[in-house]
C-alpha cells in the first residue's frame, strides 16, 4: 500500500497557532513546527461542494471509527477496525475491505471542513 503522497493543491494550517504553514514547514512530520500538533491539510475534491480538512497521521495512530481518504478523488471511507501485529497495521475499511500498512506509513484522516 503506498504512503499518502502530498498533492500540489494542498494547503496547511495550524488551528492551534492560527496560521498557515508551507510544505517545507510541515514536511515529513505533517506537524506544526511551533506547537507540534498535526496541521490541517486542505483536500480539494472535484465531486464535493466544500473542501475538507485532513490530518496526515501515522498508520499506527489510526483508530476504528476514523474516516480516511485512501486515494485523492475517492470517497472518504469509514474505518471499521484496526489491529496491529508487529510493524504491520491491518485495517478493515468500509467499501474497501482489508488494508495492510506499515506502522510508519501515513494516511489522510478527515477532521472536518476547510474553513480557514
Ligand atoms: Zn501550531
Amino acid at each position: 500500500m503506498p504512503k499518502s503522497i502530498p498533492h500540489s493543491s494542498e494547503e496547511y494550517y495550524c488551528t492551534n497557532c492560527k496560521k498557515f504553514l508551507t510544505l517545507l514547514d510541515v514536511n515529513l512530520s505533517w506537524k506544526c513546527p511551533t506547537c507540534s500538533k498535526y496541521t490541517h491539510i486542505r483536500i480539494i475534491n472535484a465531486d464535493s461542494t466544500i473542501d475538507q480538512s485532513c490530518e496526515r497521521i501515522l498508520a499506527s495512530e489510526l483508530r476504528s471509527d476514523d474516516i480516511i481518504l485512501l486515494h485523492r478523488n475517492d470517497d472518504f471511507k469509514d474505518v471499521f477496525s484496526v489491529r496491529q501485529d508487529g510493524d504491520n497495521i491491518f485495517a478493515n475499511i468500509k467499501g474497501h475491505g482489508g488494508l495492510k500498512m506499515h506502522k510508519d506509513d501515513t494516511i489522510l484522516k478527515l477532521v472536518g471542513g476547510w474553513y480557514h
